[in-house]
């Protein structure tokens, strides 16, 4: 979940990470009224979960009562792309002197956290990344030694800080990377990292993306947006269903066990048809939530047809054949069904089913064959 700066910075203040004063307005008047309380100049944010804001126009300084008014009815309503200002952090405005790049994210090919500090920090990184890659330092965390004080200075030494600065940016970085394990962050950024000129240090920025497999213990209010960009897998994370989408399939999958599922898909694939999805119920799936995963398997305007694949261990098949009967009461689908069935209570669950008049099939690989002929001929 990608969480708006103010959000991000109240978690990097939590950890003594020094962060410019600041609160969000909705409203002109009230950024006015905040401004006044923190002093001039102040700086008018928008919050918006896209980089960039800068560039765009969405982040200016004012001087006075009047400009933040000004300002603030400019940068509310604002189209940044695509996205609606809605609101806007008003914070301290810091002198520059300098402006540095951190970051800590995982790089899944190294499969370690990796910190990355540049000297050339601000609104171009970018730019920086794509012409003088040079400028910019990574270090792969070894997780049995972190990233303890003398190491994070020597990264800052290698990215061309001065000595002063390196020492301070060090700590913040060190503290970066706290916050980074302690909150489950696939990404915690400070650009800039500001440098004033009585060399003072300041996050004046915040970019927070906390993994969404970790959200059930970090109770994020949640304004942030869920790294999911598929529709139904939005659908999906608001039911707690597990699903996958996956492009360019036409048979939709619904079984129990992340490894059921997967030799499903490669069973699918071997008969001859393409998965569409990857949908595990989980152990002990109730009716709710088989009803629940066929009605958004269906979604999928590519699915020509849904094999569901049950083993039943602690999942009891009787189950499983009530929720399909609620799930096909619900959305009367319009495509070929066909059901393999197996384990605990498979009798019963059969039972059930067959009134219903869906296909059954005995075995894995004549369930595959069964689905694709019937979806796809
Ligand atoms: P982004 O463009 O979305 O990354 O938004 P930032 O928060 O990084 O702000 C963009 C730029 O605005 C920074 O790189 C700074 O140059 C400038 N800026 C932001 N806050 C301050 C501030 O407190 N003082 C000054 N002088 N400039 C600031
Ligand atoms: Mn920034």
């Amino acid at each position: 979940m990608k969480l708006q700066e103010y959000q991000g910075k109240e978690l990097f203040r939590a950890v003594g990470i020094p962060v410019p004063p600041g609160e969000v307005a909705t409203t002109p008047e009230q950024a006015a009224e905040i401004a006044g309380r923190l002093g001039w100049p102040v700086v008018i944010k928008s919050q918006v979960l896209v980089g960039g804001r800068g560039k765009a126009g969405g982040v200016k300084l004012a001087n006075n009562a009047e400009e933040a008014l000004a300002k603030s009815t400019a940068i509310l309503g604002m189209d940044i792309k695509g996205l609606t200002v809605e609101k806007i952090l008003i914070t301290q405005a810091v002198d520059i002197e300098a402006e540095y790049y951190v970051a800590i994210t995982l790089d899944r090919d190294v499969r370690r956290d990796v910190v990355i500090v540049s000297a050339a920090g601000g609104m171009d990184i970018e730019e920086v990344a794509e012409k003088t890659p040079e400028k910019i330092i990574k270090h792969w965390i070894d997780p049995a030694i972190g990233l303890p004080a003398w190491l994070a200075r020597d990264i800052c030494f290698r990215a061309g800080f001065d000595q002063e600065a390196a020492t301070k940016a060090a700590a913040m970085i060190v503290k970066c990377y706290t916050a980074y394990v302690k909150y489950d962050a696939t990404l915690a950024e400070i650009n800039p990292l500001v440098v004033t000129p009585k060399k003072e240090v300041w996050a004046v920025d915040c970019k927070f993306i906390i993994d969404d497999n970790a959200l059930f213990r970090q109770k994020v209010t949640a304004e942030g947006e869920t790294d999911a960009t598929d529709p139904l897998e939005k659908i999906a994370q608001a039911k707690h269903i597990n699903y996958v989408r996956l492009d360019d399939g036409n048979i939709g999958i619904i079984g129990n066990g992340a490894g059921l599922v997967m030799s499903t898909m490669d069973a699918v694939r071997d008969a001859g048809g393409r998965p569409a999805d990857f949908l595990d119920i989980g152990g002990g799936a109730k009716a709710e939530v088989v009803a629940n995963s066929l009605d958004l398997v269906l979604q999928d305007p590519n699915v020509k047809g849904v094999l569901i694949n049950v083993f039943g261990g602690i999942t009891r098949c009787d189950e499983v054949a009530k929720g399909l009967m609620e799930g096909i009461k619900r959305t009367n689908p319009q495509v070929p069904l066909v059901v393999r069935l197996e384990g605990t209570a498979a009798a019963e669950g059969q039972a059930l089913l067959a009134e219903s008049g869906l296909p059954f099939a005995k075995g894995l690989r004549e369930a595959a064959e069964m689905i694709v002929a019937k979806s796809l001929s």
